[in-house]
């Protein structure tokens, strides 16, 4: 049977605050993507990382396994030689998002 009044704590991907999730989903639509009691939305970053990393900052991330790293505007343009996405925040595969992050920082 299934369970209509299904409701998850929307986490952001990049502090994954549990303590103090971002609200409540109880979207029905949105339901296949639930994880469990949190779930992380991939392109839903809260206020303070927002202030934090992605004023300055592109964020990439993989939506399936959750993996993501944030990089410098400059630093965006200069690989992928596109202009940065809207709301900074761009999918990539574990690979490149693992070779970024093993990068040493400029
Ligand atoms: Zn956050």
């Amino acid at each position: 049977m299934e369970d209509k009044s299904y409701v998850t704590m929307q986490v952001c991907p990049i502090c994954q605050n549990t303590e103090d999730p971002m609200g409540i989903l109880m979207d029905t639509r949105l339901r296949d993507s639930f994880q469990g009691r949190f779930t992380i939305i991939p392109t839903s970053v809260c206020d303070k990382c927002k202030d934090i990393y992605l004023k300055k900052g592109v964020m990439l991330i993989n939506p399936k396994s959750g993996k993501l790293v944030v990089i410098k505007i400059s630093a965006f343009k200069r690989m992928f030689n596109k202009p940065v996405p809207e709301h900074h925040i761009a999918f990539a595969d574990d690979e490149l998002i693992l070779s970024l992050v093993n990068q040493p920082h400029e």
